[in-house]
């Protein structure tokens, strides 16, 4: 079984997060994915954060139409911010042997990972699937996969080599950074937040469910 992992603070969860995430699941040949809603996000501000409960209820209510699709409140279970490398070792610990874990994340998240907790383990533990996301002034992937290179090289190891028949940077000791494009989506949980502030509709940009659920909750105002 090969799963990938995808954590987020997921304030709220969008269109483009399921939109990737399916591509990378696709393209991957990955059999499940699972949401992970971060408790307290250790490099966001919390005002401005949704509940937990709220988060991680918007999630089961936006993938409940994708079977390969589940959310773990296993980072809202845990007391204290959530950090990647403890639900890395949680799922190795809880899952089957044989199971192939992936850590996928966006390349402006991948770019930070010297900022995380105990980051050089998880480069021992889990292989990564770095999707490109487009970002106003950040639209050339050329230039974007050459960054992750250099931040790869310079930050984490200069072993790491690029293998293009496997669009993929291996290294010796370490596990392999895959990177992925998906189609661009141009869509965040910022921009969300700003336009029900701005009293604008977000209809296109989430789950109908979802909208009536942040609605009814009067989330973000
Ligand atoms: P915010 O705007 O609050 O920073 P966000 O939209 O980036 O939120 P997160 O919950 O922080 O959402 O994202 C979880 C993961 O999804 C991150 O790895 C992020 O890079 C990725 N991601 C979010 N939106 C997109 C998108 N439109 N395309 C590709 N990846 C995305």
């Amino acid at each position: 079984m090969r799963i990938g992992l995808f954590g987020g603070t997921f304030n709220p969860i969008h269109l483009g997060h399921i939109q990737v995430v399916h591509e990378v699941k696709e393209g991957g040949a990955l059999d499940r994915i699972i949401l992970i809603p971060s408790a307290l996000p250790p490099h966001k501000e919390p005002g401005g954060v949704a509940d937990a409960r709220d988060r991680m209820e918007m999630i089961r209510l936006a993938i409940a139409d994708y079977p390969d699709f589940t959310v773990s409140d296993v980072e809202l279970e845990r007391s204290g911010p959530s950090y990647t490398i403890d639900t890395v070792r949680h799922f190795k610990s809880a899952l089957p042997e044989d199971t192939a874990l992936y850590l996928i994340l966006g390349i402006d998240a991948f770019l930070e990972i010297d900022t995380w907790k105990s980051y050089m383990d998880l480069f021992l533990l889990v292989p990564f699937i770095v999707m490109a996301r487009t970002d106003a002034g950040d639209d050339d992937p050329v230039l974007r996969w050459q960054t992750l290179e250099n931040y790869l090289k310079s930050r984490i190891s200069k072993g790491y080599q690029f293998s293009a028949s496997r669009s993929c940077h291996v290294h010796d000791e370490k596990q392999p950074v895959f990177v992925y494009n998906v189609t661009p989506v141009d869509i965040s949980s910022t921009k969300i937040r700003q336009l029900i502030k701005k009293g604008s509709t977000i209809r296109s940009l989430v789950p109908k469910i979802v909208e009536d659920f942040i609605k009814t909750k009067g989330l973000y105002l």
